[in-house]
């Protein structure tokens, strides 16, 4: 036998679960990721997307996604540093560029290719990186990629980031960086209270904007926009796979520092770029999100909504501000079990379990889009709390 398999022969976690049908992973969609979805040729009600404006099954994006695969092909076949810049890549990074509010933008294949590539290339030896210690996977594996100092503070606590900061030296660059909107747990990061440290300390804040964009701000510009902020922020990233209906993510700042990295940042330079379609599609939905902004009204009605009818029936939400709901269980197996009888009960919703939350904080994650009606959130309501009370998670 190899050393591989000798080493992982007895990783045997997913078995164990399958074996009790409660594994919820990789489950196959066979239709759009719509509010309903087709799985195993049954009609499953989907509140585990994070396609919040609803966009993804948009005739009018794919019919822009069809027709760049029609003119440009179906890849790139190199990246934006060489043969792989199409024009389509520079007029959605210089549109996203106004839309946030910044100088300039790149766009890149993947969301989680920005932060594990811009991270190390805009901090290195000598600088220091601050993260929450609930930063998203992407966050962590940049920081990790960097030379700089890595040092974080319990989630959205600010006076221990003041704590962190205050033994820093003054003249070195201090690199806060956190998600706008926590991807589990969905309450916002203190952009005001990290923006006053900032000036305090003399430092410079990086802004994970993944689940903002499309929910919060005027045209769904994000959580920077929404606490009037964006000037205080150097660096903004979103990402394409969420609200905006494709795939791909992006970094926006000023011209210097967007220029330093579309000639150092690694994951921008020696990776492909984006697929023609991808671009395309991203592009339209990003015209359609600032034309419609009575798709962010949806959004939030359906969420106020969610959110009021959860409290009501004893659900335990945490401090949620955003159409991402946690529902917490407190407990790996349960978590599970719930997810799976969610599932047959005809609800699609994600089990959130260690690393992404702390081990106590399991939680099964109900997320909203623009285009979920009252009803179907009521369903959802009702089926979870058929769960939750057959599993003695929430009381009569
Ligand atoms: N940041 C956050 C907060 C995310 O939740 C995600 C995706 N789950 C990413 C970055 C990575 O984005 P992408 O899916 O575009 O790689």
């Amino acid at each position: 036998m190899g050393q591989l398999q000798e080493k992982y022969k007895s990783y045997r976690l997913p078995q164990k679960y399958m074996a009790e049908g409660v594994y919820p992973y990789f489950r196959e969609i066979t239709s759009k990721q719509g509010t309903e979805v087709e799985m195993g040729g049954h009609k499953v009600l989907m509140f585990g997307s994070n396609a919040y404006t609803g966009l993804t099954g948009d005739q009018r994006i794919i019919d822009a996604g069809k027709a760049a695969l029609d003119k440009y092909g179906s890849g790139c076949a190199g990246s934006r540093f060489l043969n792989g810049t199409l024009d389509i890549h520079v007029q959605l990074e210089k549109e996203l560029a106004e839309y946030i509010g910044k100088d300039d933008a790149l766009c890149f294949s993947t969301g989680f290719f920005v932060n594990s590539g811009v991270i190390p290339a805009v901090v290195g030896r000598g600088d220091y990186i601050i993260c929450d210690d609930r930063d998203h996977a992407s966050i962590v594996d940049g920081r990790r990629l960097s030379f700089a100092t890595q040092l974080h503070y319990k989630h959205n606590d600010m006076e221990d980031l003041e704590r962190v900061l205050k033994n820093l030296p003054e003249e070195a660059i201090k690199l806060i960086i956190v998600d706008g909107v926590f991807s589990m747990e969905g309450d916002l990061a203190n952009l005001p209270a990290i923006v006053e440290l900032k000036h305090k300390y003399n430092c410079s804040i990086m802004v994970d904007e993944a689940h903002g964009l499309g929910v919060f701000g005027k045209q769904g510009r994000g959580v920077c926009d929404h606490f009037g902020l964006t000037d205080e922020v150097d660096l903004i990233m979103g990402t394409f796979s969420k609200s905006m209906a494709s795939i791909g993510g992006f970094i926006a700042g000023d011209k210097d520092t967007i220029n330093w990295l579309r000639h150092s940042c690694r994951t921008y330079i020696f990776s492909a770029s984006n697929t023609p379609a991808a671009t395309a599609a991203a592009l339209e939905a990003l015209h359609i999100i600032q034309k419609e902004p009575e798709r962010i009204d949806a959004l939030w009605r359906v969420t106020r909504y969610a959110l009021r009818r959860f409290k009501e029936e004893g659900f335990e939400i945490g401090e949620t501000e955003s159409p991402i709901i946690p529902l917490y269980v407190h407990d790996v197996e349960k978590t599970f079990v719930a997810t799976a009888k969610a599932f047959e009960y005809g609800v699609f919703i994600n089990p959130v379990i260690p690393p992404a939350c702390a081990p106590q904080d399991t939680l099964v994650r109900f997320a909203l889009m623009a285009t979920h009606t009252e009803e179907q959130v009521e369903r959802g309501v009702q089926i979870l709390k058929r769960v939750f009370k057959e599993l003695d998670i929430i009381k009569d």
